[in-house]
């Protein structure tokens, strides 16, 4: 699935240069992460990084973006390039 930053977050950039598919972006008000490019960190690392790096738990699962774990890593494959075992 991938990840949706709630309206609790409080801009502190530590996310953004984290995400190995430059999924998040600054959006309107908040930071955004773009369904399209979040694997869940699947490809890349066991856990989101973006969850692991966030001081005050904003981000969570999107329920509107249910994928399993074969969809996040043909993901990963059409966004890297690289096909995984
Ligand atoms: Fe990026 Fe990983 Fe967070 Fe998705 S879970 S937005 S790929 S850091
Ligand atoms: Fe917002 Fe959390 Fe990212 Fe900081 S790490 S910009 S609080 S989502």
């Amino acid at each position: 699935m991938a990840l949706i930053i709630d309206d609790s977050c409080i801009n502190c950039d530590m996310c953004e240069p984290e995400c190995p598919n430059e999924a998040i972006t600054m959006g309107e008000e908040v930071y955004e992460i773009d369904p399209s490019l979040c694997t869940e960190c699947v490809g890349h690392y066991d856990k989101p990084t973006c969850i692991s790096v966030c001081p005050i738990d904003c981000i969570a699962i999107d329920p509107a973006h249910k994928e399993s774990q074969d969809d996040l890593l043909v993901k990963y494959a059409q966004l890297t390039g690289k096909f995984v075992g």
